[in-house]
């Protein structure tokens, strides 16, 4: 069955993180997958290892000093790979005529240039890094409309709404309005759902990144904590999917086995469910249109505790309303609101702002910087860049 898929070359972007990881534990399980590319920000270690195992033609350190000692350790050690240095790198292993997919799994804003690049290049593109298409969502689909190629979302919901909307095909997402009435977002509410309100501003950064059904990175966690990363995925999903913000709603779902439904309009409910691995959506990226083995374990009902759903509370989780919000507004509304939360993220892990200041940031960075047309990319990373200061300004007062 394994090697009925076909064949594929493959740039990993963020190779060390949680989800590069896991692409790489499903490319070992797979021999017709080749890695012609890795990359990482500056983990040299874990790299020299991938390099070891997946023998790529090329890696890219975005960090110069990281990408000097790789080189010395891997010309030590004999091992035949052209290392190259900075950002500019990324998109040269995006763009390679000899890939044909890209997995695009580094964390934040600075996935967004060689995501963009792998999309214009027409590239089969896995996309686990959300952050690119809240910034840039509306230039973004442009760009997958006027390529064509081929984007599938590998973030765990809209992959399994994808999965649900059969009638897309062809690496397209969008829904058509005539058939589908809503699409339902599933959360699991992260490790703050029943915490009382009060304790929320002594939340530690390692209480915060210890999500109690997924292992993730620093940032998601965080965001998965704070809700953020609902509302960030709220707004992924009007723009992959093309859908209104009224056409979206978000249910809590604490054990994470339903990852997403969506409503037809005849009364019909498609739900997609298994256990929670980020294996399942990324292997269903590398084999589409076909399914390969994942590794992750399957789904006993029977071993399950009671599936639950509820509503969201909105005011625990003020940063799933500014997402929601951001999402009806569009323009740089999105970018505005991802650049804050990244800088007020950071923060918190360095331990400058305490949990409950990162929606306040989030918030005064929306209501100072008015919102644009996001018509170029120039335009987005000005929004970008502002945001960013004034998120800065904000928390350095803050300490003061
Ligand atoms: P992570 O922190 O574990 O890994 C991030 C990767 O990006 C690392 O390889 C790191 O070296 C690289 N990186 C960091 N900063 C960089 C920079 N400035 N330039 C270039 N590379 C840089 O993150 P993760 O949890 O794997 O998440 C990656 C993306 O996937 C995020 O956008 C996240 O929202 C999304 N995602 C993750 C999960 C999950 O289960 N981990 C689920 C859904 C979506
Ligand atoms: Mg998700």
């Amino acid at each position: 069955m394994t090697n009925d898929c076909a064949p594929a070359v493959i740039t990993i972007l963020g190779s060390t993180g949680s989800i590069g990881e896991s692409t790489l534990d499903i490319i070992r399980q797979h021999p017709q997958y080749k890695v012609f590319a890795l990359s990482a920000h500056s983990n040299v270690e874990k790299i020299l290892d991938q390099c070891r195992q997946f023998q790529p033609e090329i890696v890219a350190m975005v960090d110069e000093a990281a990408a000097d000692d790789l080189q010395k350790q891997l010309q030590a050690q004999k091992i035949d790979i052209q290392v190259r240095a900075g950002a500019a790198a990324l998109v040269e292993i995006s763009i390679h005529e000899k890939v044909d997919t890209v997995m695009a799994a580094i964390v934040g804003s600075a996935g967004l240039e060689s995501t963009l690049a792998a999309v214009q290049a027409c590239k089969k593109v896995l996309l686990a890094n959300k952050e690119s298409l809240v910034m840039a969502g509306e230039l973004f689909m442009q760009a997958v409309a006027d390529s064509d190629a081929c984007l599938l979302p590998i973030d765990s919901e809209h992959n399994a709404i994808y999965q649900c909307l059969p009638e897309c095909g062809a690496g397209k997402a969008q829904v058509d309005s005539r058939l589908v009435k809503r699409i339902i977002l599933t959360a699991s509410g992260g490790p703050f759902l029943n915490t009382p309100l009060e304790d929320f501003a002594a939340i530690t950064p390692a209480q915060a990144c210890a999500h109690p059904n997924w292992k993730m990175g620093k940032k998601i966690s965080v965001d998965s904590a704070t809700m953020m990363n609902k509302g960030l995925e709220f707004i992924e999903a009007c723009y992959l999917f093309g859908l209104e913000a009224n056409q979206l709603e978000v249910l809590i779902h604490p054990q994470s086995i339903v990852h997403s439904l969506v409503e037809y309009n005849d009364g019909s409910v498609l739900a997609q469910m298994a256990t929670p691995d980020m294996r399942i959506p990324i292997a269903y990226g590398l084999a589409w249109p076909q399914r390969i083995p994942s590794g992750a374990s399957f789904l006993d009902l029977s071993e399950e505790s009671a599936l639950e759903f509820q509503k969201p509370d909105l005011a625990r989780f003020p940063c799933l309303q500014l997402g929601m919000d951001t999402a009806a507004m569009r323009g740089t509304a999105p970018t505005l609101l991802n650049a804050a939360n990244e800088v007020a993220v950071d923060a918190f892990l360095c331990g400058k702002i305490n949990f409950s200041q990162i929606v306040l940031i989030n918030a005064e960075v929306l209501s100072k910087i008015p919102c644009e047309t996001a018509a170029t990319l120039a335009i987005i990373q000005e929004a970008d860049l502002v945001a960013r200061s004034v998120a800065n300004e904000l928390i350095n007062k803050l300490n003061y």
